[in-house]
């Protein structure tokens, strides 16, 4: 028998579907470069269509939840949701999930509630508040992991702490899971870590910055056993790309 995979959706109430805004610079056709657009990150190229990197597309409605979580119960599948606690507004204000979302919110609270899918934690903001918003010039992408090494001690404490406490306090069930955005996390955000319900990281990668083992929280490597995608592609392929997925995976 296979061993079962486990699905991951991250970036639910973050802002950075919004402000991360890069544009492609290279074209590949089965892996070979085709065509190179070196001017890609300026204006608005990175907005449109076929620059656009990332950015922008909206939030998942609460109808379109009701859709995908059908589809994940019909198939067995208890998926993982990875949520932003706050979203962040251009001019850096934070708005958290439950205000920002209130109809998402409230089906994913009741679905996790029922057992049909488990909330994990996806930072406070995913971005470095101040640094989120697109450039003109280039793109703003390194801003838009939350979780830097280079960022102090008492931001990561904060950060964590804060996002804790908002997801507990309206989910009303303990956080278990953190996953951080894009990947990118560090001592600091272990030690930040260390007096929250949180018992695993899943991630590509270990610490950005150290290979100590950690004490009460696990490592888990998502580059196996996972299959992990973004709203993203829940918003731009819809319900027959899930339901093709799922198929492949399982
Ligand atoms: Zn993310």
């Amino acid at each position: 028998m296979k061993k079962e995979i486990v699905f991951r959706i991250d970036d639910i109430g973050a802002s950075t579907k919004h402000f991360n805004q890069y544009g492609k610079k290279i074209f590949r056709f089965l892996g070979v470069p085709y065509f190179y657009f070196p001017i890609a990150n300026i204006g608005f190229f990175k907005r449109v269509w076929p620059f656009r990197g990332w950015a922008k597309y909206n939030e998942v409605s609460k109808e379109e939840w009701s859709d995908f979580l059908d589809i994940f119960e019909y198939y067995n599948i208890t998926p993982i949701i990875s949520v932003t606690a706050c979203w962040v507004e251009h001019d850096g204000t934070y708005v958290e999930f439950p205000d920002k979302f209130p109809k998402q919110a409230q089906f994913l609270k009741d679905a996790f509630l029922k057992g049909k899918i488990t909330i994990a934690n996806h930072g406070l903001t995913h971005c470095v508040v101040g640094k989120h918003t697109p450039r003109f010039w280039s793109s703003n992408k390194t801003f838009h992991r939350e979780f830097w090494h280079w960022l102090p001690q008492q931001m990561h404490d904060e950060h964590i702490q804060r996002s804790q406490n908002i997801l507990e306090d309206f989910f009303e069930k303990s956080i278990h899971i953190f996953v951080p955005p894009g990947n990118v996390w560090s001592r600091k955000t272990y030690n930040a870590l260390k007096n929250t319900n949180i018992k695993k990281i899943i991630s590509k990668n270990y610490m950005i910055d150290s290979n100590e083992s950690m004490d009460g929280i696990e490592f888990i490597d998502d580059t196996k056993g996972f299959f992990n995608f973004h709203d993203r592609e829940l918003k731009l392929y819809g319900r027959e790309w899930l339901i093709q997925k799922i198929k492949e995976k399982i």
